[in-house]
């Protein structure tokens, strides 16, 4: 049996390793796994060894179950990769390097007589005992692991949900250009009920860092990039006890507001919680100005107008429901869809690559 590829990214590499048939993988870009040297900052976050409910959109646990963290820590680990596990549950590879995972794949993957082809795929159509893919190369199956690219998916006349960014930076109604490149470490930030604790990165005019980009996949899930974030920038601090704090710095006999604040936050950060109390920087600190201040310290509101160009995924793609046990598309037989194309996002932490190797996995043993 033949079978084709399509795109040489995380999903498509795990599936070649467990498929025992004649693979072909069509790949746009030079190198197999490239897009992996990308990820975790250079260092791969391969995985994570905790999950709940929210870590996706959907649920996958039937998949899950059949290739979960473990087993794809235990796979990794056959092939030579070592791995190791952080505070979080996040699992990188030991020598903290992407490239580490990419080199043992073209290992794995060199001992299986595995043909590749750069191209960029335009067509696919559907024979009656196959596919030809652009007019000249038929397969018996096809396995699309594309990514975010729809192209493919019209082509076919395949139903699916549309794409929208995810893990991405927010762009805010408020100017913080004289924030950029801030960082606030341990604040708690919070929209419609959900609370991420951990790190604010400014942008020019919008926020970023884990908290946000998962706070984004939330947004992503309604297709609505229009709320307010709010950010606790003292979580540990109670009210009360900050009230009291404050109004205890009072006996230091600061002249200014200026002075009143430094000692609390980065001197911008000042700035503009004051500018946003509409306290004057000359005024003398008072009991008024300070429940002001308390007031948007435990809830600085940023409103959210869209997002910023480089998401990390995209929710949408195609529906789990039009897809079988073995992610074959119940409506074209032969059909795969792996990775990021199925409509299956998850948050920062492993848990999108996680996806990819768990597809990959099942698509790929299902053709042996
Ligand atoms: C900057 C960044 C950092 C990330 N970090 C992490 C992380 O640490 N942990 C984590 O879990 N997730 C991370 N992700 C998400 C993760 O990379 C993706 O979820 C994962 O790569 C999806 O794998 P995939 O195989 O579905 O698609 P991709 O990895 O996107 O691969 C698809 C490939 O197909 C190719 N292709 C597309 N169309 C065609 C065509 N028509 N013909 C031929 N080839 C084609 C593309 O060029 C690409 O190479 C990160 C993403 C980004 C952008």
């Amino acid at each position: 049996m033949e079978i084709a590829i399509i795109g040489g990214g995380a999903s498509a590499l795990m599936c070649a390793s467990f498929c025992n048939n004649n693979v072909t993988i069509f790949s746009n870009e030079e190198k197999l796994g490239k897009k992996i040297l990308l990820t975790g900052n250079g260092r791969c976050n391969l995985t994570n060894v905790n999950y709940n409910k929210y870590s996706y959109n959907t649920n996958i646990e039937n998949y899950l179950q059949k290739f979960d963290c473990h087993k794809t820590i235990d796979f990794f680990n056959s092939i030579g990769l070592m791995t190791y596990v952080d505070e979080m549950g996040r699992v990188y590879p030991i020598s903290n390097t992407a490239t580490s995972v990419v080199e043992v794949f073209a290992n794995h993957l060199s001992q299986k007589n595995i043909k590749v082809i750069e191209s960029q795929v335009e067509k696919i159509e559907k024979l009656e005992n196959g596919f030809l893919i652009d007019d000249k190369y038929h397969f018996d199956k096809v396995v699309i692991a594309t990514g975010s690219e729809p192209k493919l998916l019209d082509c076919l006349n395949v139903k699916y949900n549309k794409f929208y960014p995810s893990l991405v930076a927010l762009k805010t109604k408020q100017n913080t250009k004289r924030l950029s490149g801030l960082r606030l470490s341990n604040v708690e930030v919070r929209l419609q009920g959900f609370c991420e604790y951990g790190e604010v990165l400014f942008k020019d005019s919008g926020l970023s860092g884990i908290c946000i980009f998962n706070l984004s996949s939330l947004l992503a899930r309604q297709h609505n990039y229009e709320d307010t974030i709010s950010i606790d920038l003292l979580p540990k601090i109670p009210k009360e006890k900050l009230e009291e704090l404050l109004i205890n710095r009072l006996k230091n006999n600061y002249k200014h507001m200026t002075t009143f604040m430094q000692g609390i936050f980065h001197k911008e950060i000042n700035k503009y919680l004051l500018n946003i109390c509409k306290i004057n920087e000359e005024e003398k600190p008072n009991k008024n100005n300070i429940q002001k201040l308390v007031k948007n310290i435990k809830s600085l509101e940023f409103n959210i107008i869209g997002t910023y160009d480089n998401n990390q995924v995209k929710n949408g793609g195609v529906d789990l429901v039009d897809l079988t046990e073995t992610l074959e598309y119940k409506w074209i037989e032969g059909l795969y869809f792996i990775g990021e194309i199925c409509d299956v996002d998850g948050l920062c932490g492993g848990y999108n690559l996680q996806w990819a190797w768990t597809s990959g996995k099942i698509v790929g043993e299902s053709l042996c």
